[in-house]
């Protein structure tokens, strides 16, 4: 289901709150941005809404289980990293297929799923090449791809977007984004592009040095003074 429940969440490196305080509530199937400057803490909150940074002081519930006592494996979310984090000496298929085969799935489940993965992305002609062999748009595809290999309840994205050039931005987003509607599942994705927040978001939060300053829709948070 993933719903998750950000609760009084800080995060401290030393004497920076890097998050400060921070409560959210992102309902099943919304696509949550959190916006803001560099350094404003996005990273750091969606690791540790991922379990891969641990909260100084307040919790991250997933379907009501604090995450960080949730085993990796199980937890219900996928994470998309900036550097897509690719296998460089696997093939597309069996990039794709890692978080499956991790998991022990029989190797027939394992093509299969596979493959509806890559036709979906568009990847079906490329599951042979390496990733050093790939465009920086279809690195990022196969990224999304072993994010979607598991039908994840949530994904998690750190600036998917920004090694890319400005027209595969474009078309990547919209990818994006009808990959959300096609799904119906929770997305929570970072950036500090305004106009990535505004035209993919259902609700956008806004850090400014560690700190939730606004919350709401799009129009919402356009439109405050
Ligand atoms: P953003 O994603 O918005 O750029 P980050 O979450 O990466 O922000 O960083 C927020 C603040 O926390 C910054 O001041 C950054 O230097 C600091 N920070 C993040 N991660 C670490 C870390 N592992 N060790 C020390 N400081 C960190
Ligand atoms: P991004 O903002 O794109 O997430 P960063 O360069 O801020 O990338 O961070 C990359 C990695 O370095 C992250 O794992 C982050 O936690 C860590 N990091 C960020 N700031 C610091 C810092 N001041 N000291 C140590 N580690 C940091």
């Amino acid at each position: 289901v993933s719903r998750i429940t950000v609760e009084n969440v800080t995060r401290r490196y030393g004497d920076v709150r890097a998050v400060d305080g921070v409560s959210l509530d992102v309902a099943h199937g919304d696509f949550l941005v959190l916006l803001g400057p560099s350094g404003c803490g996005k990273s750091t909150l969606l690791r540790m809404i991922a379990g891969l940074v641990p909260p100084s002081d307040g919790r991250v519930l997933v379907d009501g289980n604090d995450v960080t006592e949730t085993p990796a494996r199980d937890r219900d979310l996928a994470m998309v990293f900036q550097s897509y984090a690719l296998y460089p000496h696997l093939t597309v298929e069996r990039n794709i297929g890692f978080p499956l085969r991790a998991r022990k799935q029989r190797k027939a489940d394992i093509r299969r799923r596979v493959a509806e993965v890559a036709d979906i992305l568009d990847l079906a002609a490329l599951l042979d090449r390496r990733p050093r062999e790939l465009s920086g748009g279809q690195r990022q595809r196969v990224a999304l791809g072993r994010a979607l290999v598991r039908d994840p309840g949530a994904f998690l994205m750190d600036e998917p977007l920004s090694n890319l050039d400005a027209q595969l931005r474009t078309a990547t987003r919209t990818e994006i984004t009808e990959l959300h509607r096609r799904l119906g599942r929770t997305f929570v994705y970072v950036t500090h592009d305004q106009v990535e927040a505004m035209t993919m978001a259902t609700s956008v939060a806004v850090l400014n040095r560690g700190r939730l300053e606004q919350l709401g829709t799009p129009t919402e948070v356009y439109d405050a003074p």
